[in-house]
């Protein structure tokens, strides 16, 4: 079944619903609040599914967590995006340093 059997503790609520999840039920454990919920009670998508049950350290995060990791995620992009340009002035500016160097030696000689 959709359940990580023997993982539910004694008195673990669903968050959706607020009621137990029982080891009879099928529940699924949020990685990053380690939450717990009810299957049935969250969307889970198809991929996720196909492997809940045979994998014991299956990663799932629940809705807000995993808006969360995208927001993070789209943050840390832009954050990539900006390093690279930095870099990329900084490549720039070490040529032209590198020039002006050039330069300065032929004026010197
Ligand atoms: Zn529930
Ligand atoms: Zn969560």
């Amino acid at each position: 079944m959709l359940q990580r059997k023997g993982s539910v503790k004694e008195g673990e609520k669903c968050d959706v619903c607020e009621k137990n999840v029982s080891e009879r039920e099928a529940g699924i454990q949020c990685e990053l609040c380690e939450k717990w919920f009810h299957t049935g009670c969250v969307t889970i998508s198809e991929d996720t599914n196909k492997v809940l049950g045979k994998m014991t350290n299956l990663h799932w995060f629940c809705e807000p967590c995993n808006n969360g990791a995208r927001k993070l995620l789209v943050n840390f992009s832009r954050l990539n995006e900006r390093i690279c340009q930095v870099e990329l002035e900084l490549k720039i500016s070490k040529v032209e340093c590198a020039k002006l160097n050039k330069k300065v030696e032929k004026m010197r000689n």
